[in-house]
């Protein structure tokens, strides 16, 4: 397979502080955020043009789940268009609060654990052939993703216990993952989860689900995290050797791992070898690399991928973290909170230091301490400002997401009744002429076209009046491009 389909989906944490008085508990939260969203699609389950769905379940973790990308920098832009429209439902309900009567301000956290120690995930989807073998997956991908996080972990301080200080370890999620690879999410959470929705034409393909990562604030970790994980599968799927890395307990391993950040941990293999996640991550970047040179680029951001994969593991091997300390969450965060705890004389089990992590993955983009770093050229950015916005509002054009976008559009424009979903796209008034769309990379479908032809024609019948009374397929997110904030200065770190 030369293109690859991929999609991600986010949980954001959310809560009010009140000003003057308590804050909202965060399910009342909650529904002030999506109010906007119900307006606009009469469900808190929508997909927007821009191809992707935003997503309420019980309870108070909003998601956005990006459109199906071929391209790395689209999924990237795709993920963060999500919490540029995050954060503008986050001003509206400020707004709608306060009208309220209840001042205050809204958090959005792009992390994996609120202060109460709930973890909410961050989930890959990767389309896969359905030929590929799971025994194939559990001996190289599930290692490659249980050690993954010291190239693409997003740091956190972990509190004192009784046994154990306060310290600093790559992963958020890590602690919270129980099982290797099953078919539950909820329940027992594995790292892979085989649940078999592929959203495609099941007899060719499968969409694996990986529930193991850290949420990204860095657009070039995500570049790596996303970028490492499609070359590892390309790797299984050629049917390469890539070694027997089968990890004896996986879930005691990534654990062990998380917590100690100079990389050497050692955990047991299957066969009884004691093996460091800087080693196999080491050996897996140097087969690959080895492919790229065999096979070729599949793709024109494969030097970049091996670039950093090959100083990340190097950063860690060497405790030289300057390395990748602009480009690696984990890293970048470590900087920062040695830095504020070095100048203020703080020990890591200082609650405000605490503070400072959760601040890191604040998607306020004037208030977020992540980036407050970009700002000051202390995290490097991928995309350009228009690449962005245009994210917001554009699906990808290289996949299906096209056809939804374009569906969604028009039959919003011309006021049509209708129901999507990532195949399934269907007129109220036309319940017959439904059209599934099985092909993830299909772009165009004349099918589509066909139905949304016949919705144009009958627009002509409806009065000017009636057509203006639609709300316009973009309603979501010219707000946010009309709010546009000038940024205040910079607050304090403390
Ligand atoms: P839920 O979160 O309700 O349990 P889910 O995990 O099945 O559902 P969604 O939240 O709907 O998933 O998100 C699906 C993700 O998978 C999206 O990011 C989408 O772009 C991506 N996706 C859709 N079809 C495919 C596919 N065929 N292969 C890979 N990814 C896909
Ligand atoms: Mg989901
Ligand atoms: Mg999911």
């Amino acid at each position: 397979m030369e293109r690859r389909v991929v999609g991600v989906e986010t949980e954001f944490g959310l809560a009010h502080q009140g000003r003057g008085r308590r804050g909202l508990p965060p399910d009342e939260a909650a529904r002030y955020l999506f109010r906007p969203v119900v307006d606009w699609g009469r469900s808190s389950n929508v997909f927007i043009p821009n191809g992707s769905r935003l997503y309420l379940d019980v309870g108070s973790h909003p998601e956005y789940a990006t459109a199906e990308c071929d391209d790395l920098l689209d999924l990237i832009a795709s993920d963060r268009a999500g919490e540029l429209i995050m954060h503008d439902l986050a001003l509206r309900a400020q707004e709608a609060m306060a009208a309220d009567g209840l001042p205050g301000s809204v958090y959005l956290l792009k992390n994996n654990i609120d202060s109460q120690g709930n973890s909410y995930g961050s989930h890959e989807n990767y389309l896969i052939p359905r030929t590929t073998h799971f025994r194939r997956l559990s001996t190289v991908l599930l290692p490659f993703l249980v050690t993954r996080q010291i190239i693409a972990g997003a740091g956190r301080i972990v509190p004192p216990t009784e046994d154990q200080e306060a310290h600093f370890a790559f992963s958020q999620r890590a602690d919270h993952m129980w099982e290797g690879i099953s078919s539950a999410t909820t329940r027992s959470r594995p790292i892979i989860n085989t649940r078999d929705e592929p959203h495609a034409d099941a007899a060719v393909h499968r969409r694996l689900h990986v529930i193991v990562g850290d949420s990204s604030m860095s657009e070039t970790t995500q570049l790596l995290r996303f970028g490492s994980t499609d070359l590892v599968l390309r790797m299984i799927e050629s049917g390469a050797p890539l070694g027997d890395h089968e990890l004896e307990n996986p879930i005691s391993a990534i654990r062990h791992i998380s917590h100690d950040v100079t990389g050497r941990a050692r955990v047991r293999t299957r066969e009884g070898r004691q093996v460091t996640a800087v080693e196999i991550q080491q050996n897996l970047f140097d087969r690959a690399r080895s492919f790229v040179a065999r096979h070729g680029a599949h793709h024109d951001r494969v030097g970049e991928v091996l670039e950093l994969w090959g100083r990340a593991v190097e950063a860690v091997a060497s405790g030289d973290h300057s390395l990748i300390d602009r480009e690696i969450d984990w890293a970048i965060k470590r900087r920062l909170i040695d830095e504020v705890a070095g100048r203020a004389g703080l020990g890591l089990g200082d609650a405000r230091l605490d503070q400072i992590d959760f601040a890191y993955h604040d998607i306020h983009p004037d208030r977020g301490l992540f980036h407050l770093l970009v700002r000051r050229g202390r995290a490097v950015r991928l995309l350009d400002e228009a690449r962005l916005r245009r994210a917001i509002t554009d699906p990808p054009a290289t996949t299906r997401a096209a056809v939804r976008g374009r569906f969604l559009s028009a039959a919003r424009a011309h006021g049509a009744g209708h129901t999507v979903d990532w195949v399934h796209h269907k007129l109220v008034d036309r319940p017959l002429e439904a059209v599934m769309v099985k092909d993830p990379f299909a772009a165009e479908d004349p099918r589509v076209d066909t139905l949304l032809g016949r919705l144009r024609g009958e627009l002509r019948e409806l009065d000017d009046a009636e057509r203006e009374a639609q709300p316009g397929p973009l309603a979501l997110s010219e707000r946010y491009v009309a709010t546009s904030p000038v940024p205040p200065p910079e607050p304090p770190l403390i």
